[in-house]
């Protein structure tokens, strides 16, 4: 439960930060929640011998809207979001992260750079077809979610970037759910669905539906959403839908379940979102 030692730093520009972890080579680890580093580091999965501390990096944290795009920084908490209900869905899932204490230091920049398929907003983020900005030596460059997630704990964040601001567009006329399954409240996902809809007369202009802990990525159930976009939101129609939610997933076995019951699993809570996202959206 001990860490092994390590240096530490904590820079007061984003210049300085990114210059610390170039310094620091391939064992430098940036540190802004400490809530999935400390314990892989106090379990000894990873051993980094430098931490660069973002806590005192200024504009990194916060929220603001900009014309059709909410910037949320990259220290921006689980709570802040949580208690924003004008985010919609990104709010919704924020608030089902483990307690309040987690969500309390946990950041968005983090959740999303450390790569989890069982965190939450990840999908989240890939549903709202949001992007990211990331600054490294060699300047900024943007990227959409759905090109951030690479495989299990493994991100496109490149090893000296910061990622430094999420874009998350603002969904008008959508309804929104995240359907969490675990077997205690504030446990990690054994599933989670998270589903937004736009209708207009009973009729799916628009449907995306993102699955978190099925596979080693977070992914969008595309086949369900192809099967209900410009059909009628009946109840017959989205259970058809519902029942292509697991195609082309690959979810972890695991102490709480088998691969086949995760699957089962995504299908029974993709009906429950989009028919909860259909009643949120009126
Ligand atoms: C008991 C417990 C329960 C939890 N339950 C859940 C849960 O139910 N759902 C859920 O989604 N999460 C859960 N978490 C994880 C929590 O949400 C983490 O806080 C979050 O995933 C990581 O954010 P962080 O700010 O703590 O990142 P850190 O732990 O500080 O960093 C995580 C990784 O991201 C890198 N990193 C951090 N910030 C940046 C950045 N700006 N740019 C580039 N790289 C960066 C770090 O170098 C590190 O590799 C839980 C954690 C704990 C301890």
């Amino acid at each position: 439960m001990i860490p092994a030692a390590f240096e530490y730093t904590a820079p007061d520009t984003l210049e300085q930060a990114i210059q610390a972890l170039a310094d620091g080579g391939e064992d430098a680890k940036l540190l802004a929640g400490g809530h999935s580093l400390l314990p892989l580091m106090k379990l000894r999965l990873a051993a980094p011998t430098l931490l660069v501390d973002l806590r005192k990096l200024p504009g990194l944290s916060g929220v603001e809207q900009e014309n059709a795009h909410w910037r949320i920084g990259a220290l921006t908490t689980h709570s802040t979001l949580e208690h924003m209900p004008e985010l919609g869905l990104v709010s919704e899932v924020a608030a089902t992260i483990a307690d309040p204490q987690v969500r309390h230091r946990g950041t968005i920049g983090g959740s999303l750079a450390h790569g989890d398929s069982a965190s939450d907003l990840p999908a989240a983020m890939l549903v709202t077809e949001a992007e990211v900005t990331l600054q490294g030596p060699d300047g900024q460059r943007t990227l959409a979610c759905a090109e951030l997630f690479e495989d299990y704990l493994t991100t496109a964040v490149g090893e000296h970037e910061v990622l430094t601001e999420v874009r998350v567009p603002v969904l008008e006329g959508y309804g929104h759910s995240y359907q969490k399954f675990n077997r205690r409240s504030e446990d990690w996902a054994m599933v989670g669905v998270c589903a937004v809809v736009r209708a207009s007369g009973g009729t799916c202009e628009d449907v995306r539906i993102g699955l978190t802990n099925m596979g080693s990525v977070p992914m969008r159930a595309t086949a369900a959403e192809e099967a209900l976009r410009g059909k009628q939101l009946s109840a017959e129609n989205i259970a058809a839908a519902a029942a292509l939610a697991a195609e082309g997933t690959n979810p972890p076995a695991d102490l709480n379940a088998s691969a086949e019951y995760k699957r089962h699993l995504a299908t029974v809570l993709t009906k429950r979102a989009i028919t909860d996202a259909v009643a949120d959206g009126g």
